[in-house]
């Protein structure tokens, strides 16, 4: 299976998913069609699939107009998203699989962002090749998405499940925010030597134009704080030692960062 990530509205990354064998293609979260179409037409593949992590528009965008072109692709969703995801016809929950090809993806519930929110993750199919993990707005790059619809609670518990899958999972999150999280980041965790390598070399691709996305959760266990609710200095500089009001805090300081 080949990945792209294509560039969408200002800061969304679609990803294109290839299965070069088949020449079929999935999306995940098509924020606008033409960078899909566009894809799609360069590899000469038929899209089979649209895999939605949640309802906002700039993750459901496209879906109706790639279903014009494509009336037989299956639009994957969360059950909980029933009514607000356009054209969807699987309604997943925790545990499902979706297959794509020879690849299998398991389903992940990780409310918090909105109360629907899923997440799909390929585990490795080979020796020495990481799994991949779309997590749509629920874990950024050094950050996570904003508490619209769940708690914090919620957001840990969806965030811990995450955290548990392999360090070498490529994580490909949907936007383009890890400089803007990563100037938060220094400022909660200032003795991290591991992140200010990490902010360095963002700044580094971010000058070039370039993109930091996929991350990987080794990184990400190591230098962001929004996974890091139990780290004795995360939660000195939160002014907690409990892990759900440590995240709170963060979240909360975070939204008016
Ligand atoms: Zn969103
Ligand atoms: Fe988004």
């Amino acid at each position: 299976m080949q990945t792209y990530r294509l560039s969408a509205l200002s800061d969304n990354y679609i990803f294109l998913l290839h299965d070069v064998w088949r020449n079929i293609a999935a999306v995940v979260d098509p924020a606008e069609p033409y960078p899909v179409l566009q894809q799609l037409h360069k590899l000469g593949a038929e899209l089979v699939a649209i895999l939605n992590t949640h309802h906002h528009g700039d993750h459901v965008g496209a879906n109706s107009d790639l279903l014009r072109q494509f009336p037989q692709a299956i639009v994957y969703g969360g059950a909980e998203d029933r009514g607000r995801i356009p054209g969807q016809t699987v309604f997943l929950r925790e545990g499902d699989r979706v297959k794509f090809g020879d690849r299998v993806a398991e389903v992940l519930f990780v409310p918090g962002h909105t109360r629907a929110h899923i997440a799909y993750y390929f585990p490795s199919d080979a020796p020495n090749q990481p799994g991949d993990l779309f997590c749509g707005d629920t874990l950024f790059s050094g950050g996570c998405g904003r508490l619209f619809e769940g708690t914090p609670a919620q957001m840990v518990n969806s965030l811990t499940k995450i955290r548990a899958l392999p360090d070498n999972t490529s994580v490909w999150c949907a936007h383009e925010y890890t400089l803007n999280n990563l100037k938060f980041a220094v400022t909660v965790d200032r003795h991290n030597p591991t992140l200010e390598a990490r902010f360095a070399e963002v700044q580094t691709l971010r000058n070039r134009n370039e993109s930091t996305i996929p991350s990987t959760l080794k990184i990400e266990k190591q230098t962001n704080p929004f996974l890091r609710w139990d780290d004795l200095a995360i939660q000195q500089a939160m002014n907690s030692r409990d892990f759900v009001q440590t995240f709170a805090n963060l979240r909360k300081k975070k939204d008016v960062f």
